[in-house]
């Protein structure tokens, strides 16, 4: 009985597997036809300054919309694509679309800001990125400076002796370059330094207990202390309330995103936006001293 239950057990197990296996075959499949078909989108978060208030920034975020299952954000397939490869072709559509729909702002008028495209570790590693980004500049025409490449602290400290040198070529075409996530991977600070970078992201997991646990201030205060000692900028993610964005503005915080502001919009409603002119109120801003 105990063996029949045990081989019960077995089967059960590789059954499961066989199914994981099946539906990531499946996931696989779906994805390259998703890209054949012109299933992805970007939406589009607005960046605001502290000082003045305007929306000085947009972070492109990857969704997909699936036929039957509608509008998936990345937590659905991004690292299925990561672990597949096929974050390659997914990454270089991304980079496209993102110039390509900053360009067509730009030309109707809107103001010339940085849109940040997410580049995975496995885009990181590869050897096309490069000609990559050049290809979706010089085809879409947009300004090198009004793109801007958001790595990850575990992709750049975990092998700075590959990232750094990548990270100089980017800076040589114009890009500009941020770290994602902050405070929450690698903590080997001292390669930092060595980073041409020009902002830090601070992860959400502080900013959503900002107001209420003192630890998370005290590591946001000090990430904005540091980042602002090595002439970098320092944006806040997953900034919700007043609460939050006061006491960022208050610790001289340069930039905020989150849904205080305006969660991840079509491209269309984020041209709105702009064009309004849409910005955070006076009595928000301009705690701030000139130069960060
Ligand atoms: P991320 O780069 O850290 O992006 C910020 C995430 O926080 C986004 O989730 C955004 O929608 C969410 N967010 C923004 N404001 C708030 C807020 O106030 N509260 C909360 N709770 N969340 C907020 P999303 O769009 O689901 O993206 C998740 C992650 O997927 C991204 O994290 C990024 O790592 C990855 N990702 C997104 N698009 C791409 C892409 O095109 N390529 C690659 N490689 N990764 C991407
Ligand atoms: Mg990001
Ligand atoms: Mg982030
Ligand atoms: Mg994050």
């Amino acid at each position: 009985r105990a063996k029949e239950l045990g081989r019960n057990g077995f089967q059960f197990f590789t059954e499961a597997l066989q199914l994981r296996a099946q539906q990531q075959l499946e996931l696989g499949a779906s994805l390259r036809l998703a890209l054949e078909r012109d299933e992805f989108e970007l939406h589009y978060q607005p960046q605001v300054s502290l000082r003045s208030g305007r929306v000085v920034g947009v972070e492109a975020l990857l969704r997909w919309r699936h036929p039957e299952r509608g509008l998936l954000g990345p937590g659905h397939f991004i690292s299925f694509a990561e672990e597949s490869g096929l974050i390659i072709p997914i990454g270089e559509w991304v980079l496209r679309r993102a110039c390509m729909q900053n360009k067509a702002w730009q030309d109707a008028g809107l103001p010339a800001i940085p849109v940040a495209v997410n580049i995975s570790a496995r885009q990181c590693a590869h050897h096309g990125l490069e000609a990559v980004v050049r290809s979706a500049l010089d085809s879409s025409g947009l300004d090198p400076h009004c793109l801007e490449l958001e790595l990850t602290e575990s992709i750049s400290m975990a092998d700075p002796e590959h990232s750094v040198p990548m990270m100089e070529r980017m800076k040589a075409i114009g890009v500009e370059l941020s770290i994602d996530d902050f405070g929450t991977g690698y903590s080997n600070m001292s390669y930092l330094k060595r980073f041409p970078i020009d902002r830090l992201k601070l992860d959400i997991s502080f900013v959503r207990e900002i107001t209420t646990d003192p630890g998370s201030l005290a590591i946001s205060d000090a990430i904005i202390t540091m980042s602002h000692s090595l002439h970098l900028e320092v944006v806040a993610e997953g900034v919700e309330t007043e609460g939050q964005l006061s006491l960022l503005a208050l610790r001289h915080c340069d930039i905020v995103q989150g849904y205080y502001f305006s969660k991840p919009l079509e491209a269309g409603a984020l041209a709105a936006l702009l064009r309004e002119g849409r910005r955070l109120p006076d009595h928000l801003i301009g705690r701030l001293p000139d130069a960060p």
